[in-house]
This record gives C-alpha cells, structure tokens and sequence, in this order.
C-alpha cells in the first residue's frame, strides 16, 4: 500500500529565501524521494512531484530540520507571503519587503501543535518570531481574536479559502503584487521608510462557463504607517474570516467579497477590526517588472547571478551543476517569482570558475535566451496536477518558438518580446491574466488566449478568443502580430498596444487579413 499514490510537497520560503543548508537538503530529496526534478513556483517555493506515500513523514521531517517549512504552504489558510527577492544590500526598501514578508509569515502560520505532530511525531520546533509579531497575533483588538483556541486569528474555522499575501516595493512590481488578497507596497520618502501601500482584493481563479467567477486585480485600501501594518494585515484576514463566503467554494476567495460590498463597506468592516482609520493611499511611481537575471551587484562588494529556469523545472545536468557551485561556495539561494533562481553572496572572485562551471553543463546565460522564453511562465499541468485540462510546461517552449517565428515573419525584430503565460485549465496558478499574452486550457490541445495585460502587469486582460487549437498557432497570431507590427507607436509593448487599439479594431484588422 502506499507504491500507487504520488504526492506533491510545497515548501514555504517567504521572499524566496532558501538558506545554503536547505537548498541542499531539497536537492537530495528530489533524488531519494521526488522524481529526479525540484520545480520552483510562481509563489518563490518548491514542490517536489512524485514522493510515494510511505516516504511522506520522512521528507517532511527532513524538511524542516533542515530550516525550510510546509506549514501554510496549502490549505484554506495563508500561504506563501511573496516578495521581491533581490538582495540589494544598499536599498533598504528590499530589505523591509522581505523582512515584512517573514512577520507576516510568522504572524498567520497555524499555531497548532496538531500541524507539527503529523510530520515530527510531537517534536518540538523552534521558531525565530519577533516579539511584536507574538504582540500582534495575540492582541484582541475590538474582538479579532477566538478566545481560548489555540488558533487566535483562524478559530476552529481557518479561512473560507486560501489567502495569498505579497509584499514590494515602489515600482517593482516582480511579484505581480495585484494578484494577491493582500498586496503591500514599501513606501520609502526622502530615504526613509514612512509606511505602506495597501491593496485588496486580487486573484487569479475562475472557471469556465461561470461569469460570476472571475480574474481581479487588488484594488487600494489606504496607506498605513510601519508599526499599523501587521494589524492592517490582521484585520483584513479576519475581515475575511467573519464574512468571506463559506457556502460556494467557488466564491470564498477576498476578492469576491470586496467586489459584493465595494470598497467603501469593506474599509469600514476592516477598520472595526483594525482599531483606527487608514490613511489615504500614496501615489506612487509607475511599476516596472524586472527579472532580476544576469550578473548584478548587491551594493556590499558581492554579486548575486540570476539563472533562467525554463518553466521552474530543475534536472539533469542544470541541477547537478548548480548543486556543485551552490555547495562549493556555500551560497544562499533565493527562488524569483518567475520561477527563476537567484545565486546570492558570490565574491567576485568566484564568477569565473560559477560560469565556468554552469557553461560546461550547458546552462545558458539569460542574455542568451529569446526574451519570449525568459519572460513566460507556465504552471505545471498534465501529467502532474489533477485540475488539469490540458499541457501547459511540457507544450510552452514549443509554442514560444513558433510565435518567435510568427513574429519574425511579419518583420517584427528578436528584440521585439512580450510577456506569455500558460496554464492547463482557468484557475491559473501561472497568473496567466495579467500577462500580455495568455493562454488557459480549455480543451485537448486548445486554449482560450487572453490580451490585454500590461507589460508590468498592473491590470487584467480579457478573454479574446476561446478554443483556439495549438495546431492553429501561426495563422491565428500572424494577423495580431502584423497589427502590432505595423501600427504601433515607437517602442510599444504589445499589451499597451491591444489596450489602445481594442478589440473591435483588432478583429476587424485580422477578419481583412491576407496573410504574405
Ligand atoms: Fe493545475 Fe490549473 Fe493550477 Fe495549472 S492552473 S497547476 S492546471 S490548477
């Protein structure tokens, strides 16, 4: 019993922190227990496919006394709090996100000793938590709190659904801070760190043929100062948990709720819980989407190196090379919310022997990747998630090309790219409608493509066309790329474009068509 049944584990590493130590230890878990691959997610953490069921205790143990976690990481809880992982040493802002990204982490993790006991038997495990987030959990402001349970925010009930959390800074927008139930934006003045930025509301998952269900980017709540935010955040969870929808799973997640009330009443619900008034949002500067890729310096003398990992999936001789310069220089890793890696804290006088090293297995250098490839994402799917209708990792580098090639036909330039982003079915865990270009399965072989989404993903896209058959590929995107082409404005992203011209002239432009 046991040998029929694969399981999938999903680490928690807020910021995408992974400590030397762990990366090892997941590294050698995926050749003793997982399927030979790690595949790092959208939500900068592991899973590790394939483990059998008699493995499971074992792996979990292993986990986390090795320093990494999988409480929160699934379940109608909290999960991995996100947030911009560069390790900047001289832009405190980042700092500030990432460290906000661990409280937040700590200050809703389940406090029961029942989440332990399944994977340690009973034993006991420290945790680093700061005195102020122990203060902020335990204070029962205006009765947030369940007396007596041992669960203060979550009660005997947890969350309606699951409830994800993402923190950065003004104008980066890596992490696609919109599609959170909570996203938090670092405000810094005069170089000084004077509050946050606060949005709710966001969500990626809907479903097909169901109109009350639907993609929503995080709307602004208001502003908050730095000692307010894990109370802000504490009040828009139980906000959540009091009134978020328990009766239709398909309608539980935050942001249906703040759409049913809008934002006027959920301020004012929240705001009972909070204890004061947010202050009204800060404008920002424009948000921009870095990859964080290439060499780069951290400002401390070191060096951080970020490599390109197609679609997350880590194996062969990719994996054993990074192993090799990760365990020879003891660095620490952070995992991207692309799905991509960071190697952190490298002298500079290692950066030869690391390239070396990575070149000799054949591991490219991310300027040597088409941007189409760099930029997308897609989530795992068939054969591997149980929701899936049809391919989204194994088909994108396939279709990439092929649209690199559509383009390039139609006199578009390599350095011409566009974000595209890929999931097997419409719950879209690769966040595929924020994206300029999406696709969503939603049939053997056929997607519905989705434009509209910005280049810094600040806004929805919209369905455009449905059943589109992956065998249709060129003829269908030849027109829309030859419009782009064509009639674009000097160096506009293809997203900006579709929003400026519509839909109705994009049909009218493909239905007149003839294709060169
Ligand atoms: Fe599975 Fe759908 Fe998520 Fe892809 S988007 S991983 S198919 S649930």
């Amino acid at each position: 019993e046991g040998k029929f049944y694969q399981f999938m584990m999903r680490t928690k590493q807020p910021a995408g922190k992974v400590p030397n130590k762990l990366y090892l230890t997941m590294d050698d878990l995926a050749n003793t227990h997982g399927n030979g691959t790690l595949r790092l997610t959208t939500r900068q953490t592991y899973q590790l496919h394939g483990i059998l069921k008699s493995d499971l205790k074992e792996t979990f143990a292993t986990v986390i006394r090795n320093m990494g976690s999988t409480l929160g990481a699934c379940g109608d809880i909290n999960r991995n709090v996100t947030a911009s992982p560069a390790p900047y040493a001289n832009k405190p802002e980042y700092d500030i996100a990432q460290e906000l990204a661990k409280d937040i982490a700590d200050l809703l993790a389940p406090q029961s000793g029942a989440y332990y006991d399944v994977w340690l038997d009973g034993e006991q495990i420290m945790t680093a938590e700061k005195p102020e987030v122990t203060a902020a959990r335990m204070e029962n402001r205006h009765g947030t709190n369940f007396e007596g349970s041992p669960e203060p925010i979550y009660g005997s009930l947890f969350l309606p659904r699951k409830f994800k959390i993402g923190v950065t800074v003004e104008g980066d927008n890596h992490i696609d801070v919109l599609t959170n139930d909570i996203g938090i934006v670092v405000v810094m003045r005069d170089g000084k760190h004077v509050g946050y930025n606060v949005y709710v509301g966001g969500g990626m998952g809907r479903s097909h043929r169901n109109d009350a269900t639907f993609p929503r980017a995080a709307t602004l709540l208001g502003f908050c100062g730095p000692r307010d935010i894990l109370y802000a955040v504490k009040a828009i969870t139980c906000t959540q948990r009091d009134y978020g929808r328990r009766d239709d799973r398909k309608q539980s997640r935050l942001k249906y709720l703040v759409e049913s009330w809008g934002m006027e009443r959920f301020k004012t619900v929240t705001e009972q819980y909070y204890g004061k008034k947010f202050e009204a949002g800060v404008e920002l500067a424009p948000f921009e989407f870095p990859t964080y890729l290439g060499w780069n310096e951290q400002g401390d003398g070191k060096l951080w190196y970020g490599v390109h990992v197609q679609n997350g999936r880590l194996r062969g001789e990719m994996r054993k090379a990074l192993r090799n310069v990760i365990e020879r220089y003891e660095l620490p890793v952070r995992l991207t919310a692309q799905q991509d890696m960071l190697l952190t804290d490298v002298d500079p006088a290692w950066k030869a022997d690391i390239m070396a090293t990575l070149q000799a297995a054949g591991v490219k250098d991310a300027s040597e990747v088409d941007a189409l490839e760099r930029l997308s994402m897609a989530c795992p799917a068939l054969p591997l998630c149980g929701l899936a209708i049809t391919e989204a990792e194994r088909g994108l580098p396939e279709i990439n090309a092929r649209l690199r090639t559509t383009m390039t036909k139609v006199g578009l330039a390599m350095s011409d790219d566009l974000v595209i982003r890929m999931t097997g079915c419409p719950n879209g865990c690769a966040r595929p409608y924020m994206a300029e270009l999406g696709f969503v399965g939603d049939g053997p072989a056929s997607y519905q493509i989705w434009l509209g989404g910005t280049r810094a993903m600040t806004g929805v896209s919209s369905a455009y066309a449905e059943r589109v058959k992956v065998d249709d590929i060129e003829t269908f995107f030849e027109p829309i790329f030859a419009m782009w082409a064509q009639q674009r404005n000097a160096g506009e992203f293809f997203g900006n474009f579709i929003n400026r011209v519509g839909f109705d002239a994009l049909r009218a432009f493909c239905d007149s068509y003839v294709p060169s």
